[in-house]
């Protein structure tokens, strides 16, 4: 398995810090330094996959288990009217970090919903 160099690598092994929300054995969850809405984290294994194209089928748990507590943490962060996921991959999927991570934002119910263009 090559080095993890990237900034969610570093955040794992504790180098720099993060505002954590979920953390056990094999995932992680933390606020999104740069939010595009008022609520927005990241979910990412602990286990190094760069992206989305380098997932096998030995991952598939991995992946569920992540997908599944999309919603639990959206709730417990006050997305109780709905959120959007997303997993950017690859240049042209202008994926910046290339440790595997599932974006998860939204705007309270007493906000405005996103827009059809609003992204990460
Ligand atoms: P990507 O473009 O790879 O899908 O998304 C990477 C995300 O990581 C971006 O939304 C960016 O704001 C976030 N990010 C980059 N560096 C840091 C950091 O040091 N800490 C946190 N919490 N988020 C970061």
């Amino acid at each position: 398995m090559e080095a993890n160099n990237t900034i969610f690598g570093k955040i794992l092994r504790g180098e720099i810090p993060s505002k954590k929300i979920y953390e056990d054995t094999e995932v992680l969850a933390f606020h999104d330094i740069h939010p595009v809405a008022d609520v927005h984290f990241l979910i990412i294994p602990k286990k190094f996959i760069p992206t989305l194209v380098d997932v096998t089928p030995e991952d598939a748990a991995l992946l569920g288990k992540m997908l599944a507590l999309a919603p639990v943490l959206a709730l417990q962060q006050g997305l109780a009217d709905g959120f959007r996921t997303s997993i950017n991959t690859g240049r042209m999927g202008r994926q910046d970090v290339y440790h595997l991570h599932i974006h998860v934002f939204g705007n309270r119910p007493e906000g405005v919903p996103l827009s059809t263009m609003a992204g990460v």
